[in-house]
């Protein structure tokens, strides 16, 4: 690209709410400096910047909010046809909305298909990176990576093994899940945008042979990543619990056989123990809450007070399809309405608090905080540009709103996928919403700033 100067109101967390209260940094007459490689190299008030660069084209997003791009930590790529399920448990909806479901992409251009429209959503909803549960078919995971390179999105993924209590269609044994991992890490792991994540379902419908073969994969590669489920559901915690007699509890399945490390990340822990949030922390994994599918399915109320506490580090996913759409805005607001529920043992959380659990806390739990997740000089360019239409909802109370914090809370509040104006990664940009300029002319510092005046 161009090395340009963005100027835009922006809003980032460099540092955790949950430490620092002062974590959220705000510029309403904002600068951006992006260098030809797509990297950040300069960031603070755009007067500042452009005088020090007056030769660096200038793209002006005038109106709304610039954020990093969302970080979804947990969204199913095969399920994107099968959100909304609603009036059933985790069980049940896996045996008649999702499975089923599932075992379609062994059909490739079934496969080719469902992939298009889950990048689509995922672009369009502002995410940048996505830790992606993927399919349990190696032809359907080639054609995944394949749109996701096409795509510019930044992805985790990897095959999904199970050997036992789903359909037969959707089992493999430990040597074909070793020899296909194999085969798609050597082709994909640390290509382009693209990450490996080793993923066995759950423990409920993986043998420890398939364990086995997952560590085998972790041995032989140790930068992989780790991403499965755990502690979801009280009946499958409960099956889990008779499936594995010889375990002290869920995350003891995946413990015993070597897969919990700085790169394990575990959908939900809505019903941890204290011994397995201890662990968790000394591992250093983190937890992806998925608030919006944990109410959808009756799941429960995710203990974000007693993950903090014990020094567990949680993200935010979607769980797309047992979630409701791809907006990490939603998912953000409905993580606040969680904690709200919960009362006295709830931990409210702030505007700051929702950007970053989007954003950076995405990048912390995929290992990859020092090249994305803020706009900190020597990030990439990954954005997300919020411009809702003019005359909407989100468009009048932003009008309205007298702080940065105050904004960052409309956007959570009000915010769909309809506002997403443009999309970058890497200083890319990756969408654009049809009636957005695709470029703006270039301006000078005399021009008003782009909203918020402070
Ligand atoms: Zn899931």
């Amino acid at each position: 690209m161009t090395p340009t100067l963005f100027r835009a109101t922006f809003m980032h967390t460099p540092s955790s709410p949950f430490t620092d209260a002062g974590a959220l940094r705000t510029e309403t007459d904002g600068g951006l400096l992006v260098d030809g490689s797509g990297v950040i190299v300069q960031s603070g008030d755009f007067a500042t910047l452009h005088a020090a660069h007056p030769d660096t084209p200038v793209t002006t997003l005038r109106g709304g909010v610039l954020l990093p791009g969302f970080i979804d930590t947990h969204v199913h790529y095969p399920q994107v046809r099968v959100i909304g399920g609603l009036g059933m448990s985790l069980l049940d909806w896996l045996d008649r909305c999702a499975l089923p479901e599932e075992a379609r992409l062994a059909d490739a251009p079934y496969a080719r298909a469902v992939t298009s429209e889950f990048l689509h959503g995922l672009r369009s909803n502002g995410t940048t990176t996505a830790l992606v549960f993927g399919a349990h078919f190696k032809g359907a995971m080639d054609l995944f990576f394949e749109a996701a390179a096409d795509a510019g999105l930044r992805t985790v993924a990897g095959l999904v093994v199970s050997d036992r209590l789903l359909r037969g269609e959707l089992h493999t044994t430990p040597e074909r899940a070793y020899s296909e991992g194999k085969a798609l890490i050597e082709r994909w792991h640390g290509v382009g945008r693209a990450r490996y994540a080793v993923t066995p379902r759950f423990s409920l419908s993986a043998s420890e042979g398939i364990l086995d073969a997952c560590a085998a994969l972790m041995t032989e590669y140790s930068d992989v990543h780790f991403t499965s489920h755990i502690n979801e559901n009280l009946r499958e915690v409960q099956t889990v619990r008779e499936l594995f007699p010889g375990s002290l509890d869920y995350l003891d399945t995946y413990d015993r056989a070597g897969l919990l490390g700085r790169r394990s990340v575990l959908a939900h822990s809505v019903h941890p123990t204290d011994r397995e949030l201890g662990q968790m922390a000394a591992h250093g994994c983190s937890a992806a809450h998925c608030p919006c599918s944990n109410a959808s399915l009756g799941s429960g109320l995710f203990p974000l007070r007693r993950h903090v506490h014990a020094g567990v580090h949680v993200a935010l996913g979607t769980d797309v399809g047992g979630g409701t759409g791809f907006s990490m805005l939603k998912e953000g607001l409905q993580a606040y309405f969680t904690q709200q529920l919960l009362g006295a043992a709830g931990l409210p959380l702030t505007p700051a608090h929702l950007l970053y659990l989007s954003t950076r806390a995405g990048a912390e739990a995929l290992d990859m905080g020092g090249q994305i997740g803020d706009f900190s000089p020597g990030k990439a360019f990954d954005a997300v540009w919020l411009r809702p239409p003019e005359g909407s909802t989100l468009d009048t109370v932003l009008n309205h709103a007298s702080s940065p914090p105050e904004a960052l809370a409309a956007l959570f509040a009000n915010g769909t996928q309809a506002d997403v104006a443009q999309v970058w990664v890497g200083g890319d940009r990756v969408y654009v919403r049809s009636g957005v300029p695709a470029a703006a002319p270039q301006v000078t510092a005399a021009d008003p700033p782009p909203v918020l005046s402070s």
